[in-house]
């Protein structure tokens, strides 16, 4: 019979699956090559790793590449993320309490304020905040050094970074959408940790709808788990595997309702486009930030949807998935 626990919220589901090191980190093999040279290099130098940025779409690996390096360097690890820092106090609080080495990870670091940002710079480059105390004609600034730390910066949105925060950064690091086969690998990893009973054939059908991401592998495994509990005896097959993700309407391209909300106003509301993602983002009631952060880049790479300078424009692709065939017009625009 199946155990109602397994139905039960898991809050502890993403840390007891997230790769502790770099060994157990699938794909992304670029990325982790220069990374151990730059482990090996500030070991052997005996300093602090150089300042790194991570950007891609979420839930690619950017928080545990960050926890990784920390491992891997000995160091504590100290998260905030942009929107939270918002006075140069709460910066210069973060920064003072830090010791040799220590990472300071900044997620959605795209979303600093410019003052803050300014603040972070001479931090970043020598070490040192110039903080200014008091008010009106008593102000005056203050030097603070800072141990040699090591700024890790996470940012969904690079285009959106400024060039001097940037330029500061010793590497960037584009992280890119798994490939089915390390997706495969990664729900498979996933499952003995959680004692799911799976096959090959269930994990790569899992891997196949998660579009190329690993968080949502993962959060799909765990609803497969709990179908798979109370219909197929907690086995998971393809079949179980399949028929769990259609009841969250998932379909076969891996596409899920607002992908396919967004498909659908491009061809039927926009004419196929070009529109802008704001337009887009009304018709289909979600923020313009998530479409550009979350669901276009994979409609773009699965070639659903194409960017041009004129606005989104639906491809043959995105008229065969509807099952609605294009007019002269529209396949001008292809
Ligand atoms: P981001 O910070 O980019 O949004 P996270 O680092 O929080 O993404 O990753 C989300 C989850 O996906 C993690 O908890 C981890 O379980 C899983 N994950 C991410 N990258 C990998 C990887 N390369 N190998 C295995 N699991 C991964």
């Amino acid at each position: 019979m199946a155990d109602p626990n397994l139905l039960a919220a898991d809050p502890g589901f993403e840390l007891t699956l997230r790769p502790p090191a770099l060994d157990d980190f699938a794909g992304q093999g670029r990325i982790r090559e220069r990374i151990l040279v730059l482990i090996e290099a500030a070991k052997g130098r005996g300093e602090p790793l150089e300042h790194l940025l991570f950007s891609g779409p979420p839930g690619l690996g950017k928080t545990t590449l960050a926890n990784i390096l920390a491992r891997e360097m000995g160091a504590n690890l100290k998260c905030t993320s942009g929107p939270v820092i918002d006075k140069a106090g709460d910066l210069a609080g973060l920064l003072t309490s830090l010791e040799k080495g220590d990472i300071l990870f900044i997620d959605e670091i795209h979303r600093l304020n410019k003052t803050i940002e300014e603040y972070l710079y001479p931090a970043m480059e020598d070490f040192r905040i110039d903080i200014i105390i008091d008010q009106g004609p008593n102000a005056r600034s203050v030097r603070l050094n800072l141990p040699k730390f090591t700024l890790v910066g996470a940012t969904t949105r690079a285009g959106m970074l400024s060039a001097p925060l940037r330029s500061r950064f010793g590497l960037v690091n584009r992280l890119d959408y798994y490939t089915a086969e390390e997706l495969s690998g990664i729900v498979a990893r996933s499952a003995r940790l959680l004692n799911v009973e799976m096959d090959a054939e269930g994990a790569t059908e899992v891997a196949r709808r998660s579009r190329g991401t690993p968080r949502i592998a993962n959060n799909l495994l765990r609803w497969v788990r709990d179908f798979a509990a109370v219909r197929n005896a907690g086995r998971v097959d393809k079949a179980t595997a399949d028929a769990a993700l259609h009841m969250l309407d998932i379909d076969d391209d891996g596409l899920d309702e607002m992908d396919k909300k967004l498909l659908e106003a491009l061809v039927h509301k926009f004419g196929g486009g070009p529109v802008g993602v704001s337009s887009l983002a009304v018709a289909v009631g979600e923020e313009s930030g998530t479409l550009e952060e979350v669901h276009e880049p994979y409609l773009i790479l699965e070639g659903f949807l194409k960017r041009t300078p004129q606005g989104r424009v639906a491809t043959p692709k995105t008229y065969q998935k509807l099952g609605v065939t294009p007019t002269r017009k529209q396949q001008d625009l292809f």
